[in-house]
């Protein structure tokens, strides 16, 4: 009989003392349910990374690993932010188990939704999006900026799954080709349609957080939005380029006119005009100068190579993690 896959589920957490000790139930649940149905081996884990949060939340994390085997942690130096804290639960992962899958912490995402991700694997899957179908408990605003991204990051040359966010099955075999791509700004859901591999999307509804408070406002997700259009495409610079180009030929084209008007003899009536065009010009040449300036200094963030996590400490001990290595011979 063929062996049964380890499923690590990797769950990232900042200051999510109150949603924790709701949640993390409902996803030891899930991988009883799995386990029962014999999709998943035993060895399946929920593993918690805790981002630097300045709350109980790894004490809780802490204790739910002594109350079950099923639950463990690993905990980053400091605040590094969403992104990097599923990339180090997943490098965490990937030597250690058959499939993960991330999925955050608050509930938002229906964790039931993993019956089919695991079913779309064990079908020869090796990555599975997990698609939004409605955001209907969303506001307005959250839905109308969160899509109109989607929109601006494909125009923009960043291939992304319209309304994919972070919740997503991958086999460890992506994942190790996953682990070549080294840079330091990361943007996941950029990346994997990029490694490649059969893919495929499975839709579940989105609900609200069921406790705590979004750590995602405007200004982050356009931040969001900004590192991975700049993560993953150069269309920008191409952009300004033919604005560049286009704005020199009006130039010339305007003072071709300019001289003609001048040998019939016509003053040039409009300095309003003229001072609109400086600025316009003016404003162009800065922003552009500020996207290539970005690019510039993202090269030069990328080139120090810094650690994109430190994990300062694990629920287990290194030195004992046989246990980890043991993939279930069932
Ligand atoms: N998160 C994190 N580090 C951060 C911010 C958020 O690990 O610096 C986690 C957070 O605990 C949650 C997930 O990322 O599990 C998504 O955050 P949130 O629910 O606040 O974002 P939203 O769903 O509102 O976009
Ligand atoms: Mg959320």
């Amino acid at each position: 009989m063929e062996a049964r896959p380890v499923l690590w589920i990797v769950i990232p957490c900042y200051n999510e003392e109150k949603v924790l000790p709701m949640t993390a139930p409902m996803f030891l649940e899930e991988i009883c349910s799995l386990r029962d149905q014999g999709k998943i081996s035993d060895s399946s884990r929920v593993l918690f990374v805790n981002d630097g949060s300045r709350d109980r939340t790894w004490q809780i994390i802490q204790d739910l690993s002594k109350q079950d085997v099923h639950y463990i942690g690993i905990s980053q130096s400091r605040n590094r932010g969403h992104q990097n804290a599923v990339l180090a639960g997943l490098m965490e992962a990937k030597d250690r188990c058959d499939i993960t899958i991330s999925i955050d912490c608050d509930g938002q995402d229906d964790i039931h939704a993993m019956d089919q991700m695991v079913d779309a694997y064990l079908e020869g899957s090796e990555v599975v999006y997990g698609v939004r179908s409605k955001r209907t408990t969303d506001t307005w605003f959250k839905r109308f900026t969160a899509e109109s991204f989607y929109k601006l990051m494909n125009t923009l040359g960043a291939e992304v799954i319209f309304n994919h966010a972070d919740y997503r099955l991958v086999s460890s075999l992506v994942l190790q080709h996953f682990a070549d791509y080294e840079e330091v700004n990361i943007f996941l859901r950029g990346l994997f349609p990029l490694v490649g591999f059969k893919s495929t999307r499975v839709y579940y509804e989105r609900a609200e957080r069921l406790a705590g408070e979004s750590h995602y406002p405007l200004k982050k997700m356009l931040a969001l939005a900004f590192n991975g259009i700049t993560s993953l495409s150069v269309k920008p610079l191409s952009i300004v380029t033919g604005v560049g180009i286009f704005f020199s030929l009006a130039g010339l084209a305007a003072a071709v006119w300019a001289i003609v008007e001048a040998i019939r003899g016509q003053s040039v009536a409009g300095w309003a005009s003229t001072v609109c065009l400086i600025c316009i010009i003016g404003g162009i040449q800065l922003i552009s100068t500020g996207i290539i300036g970005q690019y510039v200094g993202k090269t030069y963030l990328e080139s120090k190579r810094r650690p994109r996590y430190i994990i300062s400490e694990r629920t287990w001990e290194e030195s004992k993690r046989h246990w980890l290595e043991e993939k279930d011979p069932s």
